[in-house]
């Protein structure tokens, strides 16, 4: 949950606190052969939606048989016990808001069984925010568009791209086994998800893909949860940048920082020390850009460290 205070005042002035909420919304299903379970915040656009599987009492159906679908799709699912599995759910922010299923389909003495759960898709109100016009000779070149780019600097940022496609398509086991955390000591919120910012006067920017925390050069940045390390360099727009992959095709994203202190292959625990705050990359000042990636979406990261996975 956030919740927004001096709203008041100037808009650079204003500061979104985080709240740790374990008040997830949740719907239960319970059925004859299993219970199905589907949490999330608010079931909003950009949000993560967690789906559990739970053995009924009593009963040993095997959980792993059961598939669970969405739009059509297969979703991976990780047994997290014996009588628990689960998989994630990440609705895009560009998804259109209403009703969606989830499927699941079983076998049980020789019969096929559908069933078809729906979900309420929620509009999300993202931020449109009009910055003062800005000195286009105060910017960093990094920040125009139109600013013509040297072939080295072209061939790094399509190197960078290729890199980063790469790390993705990494597909490991879960590595999950509690609540997600927060990575700062101290998280404020300077720059909001999906947040629609001015660059120039003429030109919107992309919608923002992370939450920008604030801080100063040199502050410690925690691994948010434990995982392998499959980015940690330089590159052109994300600055020092660390990726970590958590399993289930779960990332999580920190840019801009001054050092690392991990490696690509290195293992990583929740709240290991792995860098420091910095101002690399495409930034007009030090913070930490954080992301989170899960099946390829980009979705809002205070939306992963809110869903209680483990109760
Ligand atoms: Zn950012």
């Amino acid at each position: 949950m956030i919740s927004i205070f001096s709203q008041n005042a100037p808009a650079k002035d204003r500061r979104y606190v985080f709240k740790k909420s374990n008040k997830n919304k949740q719907t239960v299903y319970r059925e004859s052969d299993y219970t199905l379970l589907i949490r999330g915040n608010k079931f909003r656009q950009g949000d993560l939606l967690l789906v559990k599987l739970i053995q009924n009492k009593g009963l040993s159906y095997d959980l792993s048989k059961i598939k669970l679908f969405w739009n059509g799709k297969k979703l991976k699912t990780s047994g997290i016990d014996k009588n628990h599995y689960i998989t994630f759910l990440p609705l895009p922010p560009e998804i259109e808001p209403g009703i969606y299923e989830i499927g699941l389909h079983y076998l049980k003495n020789k019969n096929f069984y559908y069933k078809y759960y729906a979900i309420q898709v929620k509009k999300a109100p993202f931020q449109v925010r009009r910055t003062r016009r800005i000195n286009p000779l105060k910017l960093s070149p990094r920040f125009s568009p139109e600013q013509k780019l040297s072939e080295e600097t072209v061939a790094f940022i399509q190197k960078c791209e290729q890199i980063k496609k790469e790390v993705y398509l990494s597909d490991s086991p879960l590595m999950v086994n509690e609540n997600f955390g927060m990575p700062l000591n101290k998280n404020i919120i300077n720059s909001p998800f999906y947040i629609k910012r001015y660059y120039s006067a003429n030109s919107a920017g992309k919608p923002h893909s992370g939450v920008d925390l604030k801080g100063r050069v040199g502050d410690p940045i925690f691994a948010i949860q434990n995982g392998k390390v499959v980015l940690s360099s330089s590159m052109y727009f994300e600055g020092l940048f660390t990726v970590i992959d958590h399993g289930h095709k779960i990332f999580s994203l920190y840019m801009h920082q001054s050092k690392t202190y991990v490696k690509a292959g290195d293992f990583v625990k929740k709240g290991d020390l792995i860098g420091r705050i910095g101002k690399s990359g495409r930034v007009t000042g030090p913070h930490l850009h954080w992301g989170m990636k899960v099946n390829d979406v980009l979705i809002d990261p205070l939306s992963v460290v809110n869903l209680m996975i483990f109760d």
